[in-house]
């Protein structure tokens, strides 16, 4: 690396366009958020995707390759490519696909663009459940109990360490991800076989067989932490979230702040996160995942990018993180003394999907007719409108419906409303789901685990049957 290009690097620098290596509703977010910094958005669409525009207007993106995500938007070459014959000085990987590929940030900056995101090194420590928990002990982040090296090859040593610990425990892969890669152990009798099986499904699914061992928590909430850092050494936490509300480990409903947490706590957690950032030399958003049960925070993941729930902490921090992330990518310095952690009132987030309200078989087709709400404290962040064709190979997030309101109780029954007035023909979504999610008393009542959807969701099914 020469000199010149290094030194560029260590601050970010100024750029005037911007290619969206991704689709949907974060492609539109992103675009958005270009123009309103005065940065040429360049747009990229899939064959899928053209096809599926409601205008020709919306299809008039650069074609980048067929629908297949392997050969078009996970497609390096690409997106590359697309990024030189359109004159695209940066490239910002939205979420999902290329996001917190440390090889794709590196090849985007080899060629000279900027990589809207963290350095490829952050990445890669991130990437890997045993390198981030260790990152993580060492800036005092709290972990979950359990050491944070792999499990020796040797199954006759793993019996001691789970003993350790203490029932459950589970054992997870140090290159997983998705929800993928774990199993719970409740009893010394299954150890071994289990640290078998998850070793040889890793190595197969992951390419990789490390394995490491944790104190399995029964009822946890998902608790995380928006962290926002520039080029120069400064990092502040901008507030939390809970995304408890889960169906198979796919978050369903967020809000901010996490209710039920004592700010002293939060203050203090917050500012290891970002201490956390600091010690890796991490740049632009970032969040931090954490379990929470008992008063207490574990950590379990470090995502490297924007997050599909980012709304939620813009509305109650007073924040927008795409534009922090862009000023970041530029090398600007960040005024941290904006940011307090203090969330001023309440938002959720509901996920709209294109799917079948009870199997949740994604559910695509034609869109025929919508209508979203609107009024004070409404935002709707979406790529669809009617005439627009769902395309079965992607995720099924169709729309977010955010509310912000001052207390979380007005922003409930502001939520309520919202989904009484949305509609959306043609194809099935989960709109019913959300409206029975804020009609459930525990979840208005807030501070739900982790598994209370899927336990409503049985009862429901049983009461049906
Ligand atoms: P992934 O990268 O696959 O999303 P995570 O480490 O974030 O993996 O874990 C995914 C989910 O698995 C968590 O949200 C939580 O529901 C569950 N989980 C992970 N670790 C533990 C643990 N130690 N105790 C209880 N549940 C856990």
């Amino acid at each position: 690396m020469d000199a010149s290009f290094k030194a560029a690097r260590e601050v970010g620098r100024p750029f005037n366009s911007v290619l969206i290596a991704n689709r949907g509703e974060i492609a539109v977010r992103i675009e958005r958020a270009c123009k309103e910094l005065g940065l040429r958005p360049i747009l990229v669409a899939s064959e899928a995707d053209k096809a599926g525009a409601a205008t020709p207007s919306e299809g008039g993106s650069l074609s980048i390759g067929p629908s297949a995500p392997a050969r078009s938007y996970l497609n390096q070459a690409a997106i590359l490519l697309a990024a030189r014959v359109t004159g695209a000085e940066a490239i910002h990987p939205g979420y999902g696909f290329l996001s917190e590929n440390a090889d794709f940030a590196e090849a985007v900056e080899r060629a000279g663009l900027v990589f809207v995101g963290p350095p490829a090194s952050s990445i890669r420590t991130m990437g890997d459940k045993i390198a981030a928990k260790r990152a993580m002990m060492a800036a005092g982040v709290p972990c979950v109990p359990g050491p944070g090296e792999p499990l020796p090859e040797d199954v006759d040593a793993v019996p001691a360490i789970a003993e350790a610990i203490g029932y459950p425990v589970i054992v997870k892969a140090a290159g997983g991800g998705g929800g993928r890669g774990m199993r719970v152990v409740r009893d010394s009798a299954d150890i071994t076989d289990a640290v078998a099986i998850t070793r040889e499904e890793a190595r197969r699914a992951f390419g990789r067989p490390e394995l490491y061992l944790e104190k399995f928590l029964e009822h946890p909430r998902h608790v995380e932490f928006q962290i926002l850092c520039d080029n120069h050494g400064n990092a502040v936490w901008v507030g939390h979230r809970d995304c408890s509300v889960q169906r198979r480990h796919q978050k369903v409903v967020e809000e901010a702040p996490a209710p039920g947490i004592a700010p002293e706590l939060a203050q203090r957690i917050g500012e290891r996160c970002a201490e956390a950032c600091r010690q890796i030399g991490y740049r632009g958003v970032g969040t931090f995942e954490f379990l929470y049960e008992r008063g207490e925070f574990y950590f379990i993941e470090m995502n490297t990018r924007l997050q599909v729930e980012h709304p939620v902490t813009e509305a109650t921090a007073g924040v927008d993180l795409v534009h922090e992330q862009l000023r970041a990518a530029q090398g600007e310095v960040l005024d941290t003394t904006r940011f307090c952690g203090e969330a001023r009132g309440h938002a959720f987030e509901c996920r709209i999907n294109a799917e079948d309200p009870v199997t949740f078989i994604a559910a695509p087709g034609r869109i025929s007719y919508v209508r979203f709400p609107s009024g004070p404290g409404i935002r709707v962040d979406t790529h669809v409108s009617a005439g627009y064709q769902v395309s079965p190979y992607y995720d099924s997030l169709i729309a977010k419906l955010i509310v912000h309101a001052p207390t979380r109780d007005e922003a409930i029954r502001r939520m309520q409303v919202a989904l009484s007035e949305a509609r959306i023909e043609g194809i099935s979504t989960n709109l019913p789901l959300h409206e029975r999610i804020f009609a459930d008393p525990d979840f208005v009542r807030g501070c739900v685990d982790i598994h209370h959807l899927e336990k409503r969701l049985r009862e429901e099914a049983g009461v049906q049957a």
